[in-house]
């Protein structure tokens, strides 16, 4: 069996874990291992502040190297870069890097490809290949944030994989991204966005995770949510709201933001904005309006005026309602378009046709 990798770790555990290897000082060394990994972006042995003794034990219970080779990446017209980087099994890890004047905002992937086969996502044709690990996440935000020479102050989940359903290793990868010697991002600044696994909002809610838990709604009508999002079959609606408003409770957040991408013909006419009056009726709600990106079918993309109209009966409602431009839409980096294209890695094996197959809670 493989020594687990040392950026895999969460950053509380390395003092414990270089304890138990017989490093001397181990707090002190693993905070400058880990602010050299997390902050300085070191990437071998060689680059680690260690001395000869404390390096030997190292090497006998770790793995330290890079974990991504290198990075196709493409540039859209906006200024927005999209890397995908291949593991070294040959898995696509893709990012998408979204300046503004006020931030520096990462879309991470928390899989490779996804199981979950929402219709008017381009990932969900790749299927499920594997989840990604803490290491590659954090690597994958180190990497990127070098090669286009800035800091990313913003991460949100959101590209391939649905995140809560590699629980563990997005929940290690987010105690280093805001961990004062990982990225050292501020708590309020990360974000993951689920499709509505029930069960892992509620773990989520009552381990008290502190970072923004967006929910792709999409519809509050379900036979619209089945057709737009096959696990919505797996865990219905007044369910997953229940356990939205016990995450609003218990983790204290004055607004959950609900995604919604708005396809003409499917889920803006009066009837699903009605649905929403009635279904989020307790819940203090943002709707994050994000029109939907041309994946080549199935659907059609709104126009402006379709949007402006749908905003302006979804403000009858009495929430904020945002409407979200998806930077680099045009040369497929937009929300939803994200299928590794650049590498050309179509997944091997471990392709899901049903995407509740490998969801077991
Ligand atoms: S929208 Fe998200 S959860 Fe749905 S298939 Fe795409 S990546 Fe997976």
């Amino acid at each position: 069996m493989s020594l687990p990798h040392l950026r895999d770790l969460p950053v509380p555990a390395l003092p414990g874990a270089f304890a138990a290897a017989g490093v001397r000082g181990a707090a002190i060394v693993a905070r400058d291992v880990a602010l050299a990994m997390h902050q300085r972006h070191a990437l071998r042995w060689e680059e680690l502040p260690l001395g000869r003794e404390a390096r030997g034990r190292l090497e006998a219970r770790f793995r330290f190297g890079p974990l991504l080779g290198e990075p196709a990446v493409a540039v859209a017209a906006d200024g927005t870069r999209k890397y995908v980087f291949p593991a070294l099994d040959g898995a696509a890890v893709e990012v998408v890097l979204i300046r503004n004047l006020k931030a520096v905002t990462l879309c991470l992937s928390s899989q490779a490809g996804c199981a979950l086969g929402c219709t008017f996502c381009a990932t969900a044709a790749l299927g499920l290949r594997r989840n990604l690990t803490p290491g590659e996440i954090l690597e994958s935000l180190a990497r990127a944030g070098k090669d286009a020479g800035v800091r990313v102050s913003d991460v949100i989940f959101m590209g391939q994989g649905e995140p809560l359903h590699n629980y563990d290793a997005v929940m290690d990868a987010c105690t280093n991204l805001n961990h004062h010697h990982g990225p050292s991002l501020s708590k309020r600044r990360i974000s993951v966005s689920t499709a509505g696994l029930t069960p892992r909002i509620r773990r989520y809610a009552a381990e008290r995770r502190p970072w923004r838990l967006y929910l792709s709604l999409h519809s509050a009508v379900e036979e619209t949510r089945e057709q737009l999002m096959p696990i919505a079959r797996v865990h219905p609606l007044p369910d997953l709201l229940d356990a939205m408003r016990e995450y609003q409770q218990l983790c204290e957040v004055p607004w959950v933001t609900l995604q919604y991408v708005a396809i003409p013909g499917v889920n803006m006419d009066d009837r699903h904005v009605d649905a929403l009056r009635e279904r989020l009726a307790g819940l203090r709600a943002i709707l994050d309006v994000i029109p939907w990106n041309d994946i080549g079918g199935p659907y059609r993309a709104p126009t402006w005026a379709e949007v402006r109209d749908f905003r302006n009966r979804l403000m009858g409602l009495g929430c904020p309602v945002k409407t979200r431009y998806s930077a680099g839409k045009q040369d497929g980096m937009g929300c939803g378009q994200l299928t590794a294209g650049l590498l050309a890695l179509a997944p091997k094996g471990g392709h899901i046709d049903a995407p509740w197959g490998i969801y077991t809670d």
